[in-house]
């Protein structure tokens, strides 16, 4: 893999950390020179490179721009995950703890009720934290069977992907997902044995990751629905290579005593049950229009990397969007990173504060009453919402997730 890059030079204009330092081994060819170098023998193991690789925000606008399709993504997880297992370096305790939680979803869940109280009571004590109303005991599975029953939908049958931190903290979003999916007439299934997918120990280097992606294999391929929808587009990159049966690292393998992931094909499904995203799938079904006349919201919409350059989606349906009913258009740089990158905001916070800040400038000037930043992954919600206490936006805004605009349930 490594080899396949031609150092065409393509991918140093969209790489956020390039922008940033104008410093060629922090590119998506510097570092992919730095770990051929390596590989061969070439360059000793260098702490040097450990610290490029880190400030990698993985956001794969690199793998978009590259002619050679170059699959970095999968270079810098496996790359990842060797550095952690070389001993060169190891994530930060309180990340590790995190996603040994988020790998137990009735631990985690339980461990963050303190979060969805302090969510609903409007206490926001981290700047992560963006208000809203999360169930605080009951679950998406419990609720999606209670509408089912309700409203007993006819139309397409699929499965929701609750995930780890949207469950556990921002659980409102997934109801507002089965609430918007059963309004459309689509039966939606939440199978209880679903795991986390992996992407937050993929994003550290951790082991572990083949046990959960084997889990979900379990809990979505036996079903008998037509996709798997994720409301998350990080979540949903991590869980369509779970369910096609990737491995999660050669050192995994090895580990288990295999040299090579030639072994991958053993595990490969070839009838994986596909994963979409909500808000891609459900720009394919005739929606229920949202109708606000009299509304002076504006809405500014931002496309999350993993859904662009991680799924290959051209981005949100415009038809997804004028259901709405909010007067929206894509936020200057939408198709830029905006920092979030997983943990990378934890990590590297000083970076992520940085990227952020070209994207986030113009929400000072933007016209609306109220001003909303509209995405659809949960960690760039985050990372939008830390632009207020960073000080790099001084005006009222709200970060919402699309589907949320669509929830019949919220305020016109
Ligand atoms: S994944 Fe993003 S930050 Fe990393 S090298 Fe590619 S473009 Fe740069
Ligand atoms: S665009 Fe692709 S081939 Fe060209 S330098 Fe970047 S990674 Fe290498």
């Amino acid at each position: 893999m490594l080899t396949s890059c031609v150092h065409c030079g393509f991918c140093l204009e969209v790489c956020p950390t390039y922008q940033l330092s104008g410093d060629e081994n922090n590119s998506p060819r510097g570092r992919l020179r730095l770990w051929r170098k390596e590989a061969e023998g070439q360059l000793p193991p260098d702490p040097w490179t450990v610290a490029y690789t880190q400030d990698c925000v993985g956001c794969l606008a690199c793998e978009s721009a590259c002619p050679a399709n170059v699959p970095y993504g999968e270079i810098l997880e496996q790359t990842r995950h060797a550095h952690v297992a070389a001993g060169r370096t190891q994530a930060p305790f309180k990340l590790r703890v995190a996603a040994a939680l988020a790998a137990r979803p009735w631990l985690f869940n339980l461990a963050m009720t303190p979060a969805r109280l302090l969510r609903r009571w409007g206490v926001l004590p981290h700047r992560f934290l963006f208000a809203g109303q999360p169930a605080t005991t009951q679950s998406t599975a419990s609720y999606a069977q209670q509408l089912m029953l309700q409203h007993r939908p006819t139309g397409p049958r699929v499965a929701l992907l609750t995930g780890c931190l949207m469950e556990a903290v921002f659980r409102e979003i997934n109801f507002a997902t089965v609430r918007v999916l059963i309004e459309n007439n689509v039966q939606v299934f939440v199978p209880r044995d679903q795991g986390c997918c992996g992407a937050m120990q993929e994003h550290l280097g951790l082991d572990g990751v083949d046990r959960l992606r084997d889990q979900n294999r379990k809990a979505f391929n036996a079903l008998n629905v037509d996709c798997v929808v994720c409301n998350s587009s990080g979540c949903g990159l991590a869980l369509g290579k779970s369910l096609k049966g990737e491995c999660a690292s050669v050192l995994e393998h090895s580990a288990i005593g295999r040299s090579d992931c030639g072994a991958i094909s053993d595990t490969q499904n070839p009838n994986p049950v596909p994963v979409r995203d909500v808000l891609d799938f459900l720009g394919e079904q005739k929606l229920v229009q949202r109708n606000r006349p009299q509304n002076k919201a504006r809405v500014y919409v931002d496309l999350p990397c993993h859904l662009i350059h991680g799924q290959k989606l051209a981005g949100i349906p415009n038809s997804v969007l004028d259901a709405t009913g909010y007067q929206w258009e894509l936020a200057p740089q939408a198709r830029d990173c905006c920092g979030s990158g997983g943990v990378y905001n934890l990590q590297q916070p000083e970076n992520a504060k940085e990227i952020l800040a070209r994207k986030s400038a113009f929400l000072n000037d933007a016209i609306g009453d109220p001003v909303i930043l509209a995405t659809s992954n949960h960690v760039c919600m985050m990372q939008w919402n830390s632009a207020r206490s960073s000080g790099l936006v001084t005006r009222p805004y709200s970060v919402q997730h699309v589907i949320q605009l669509l929830d019949p349930l919220a305020k016109k």
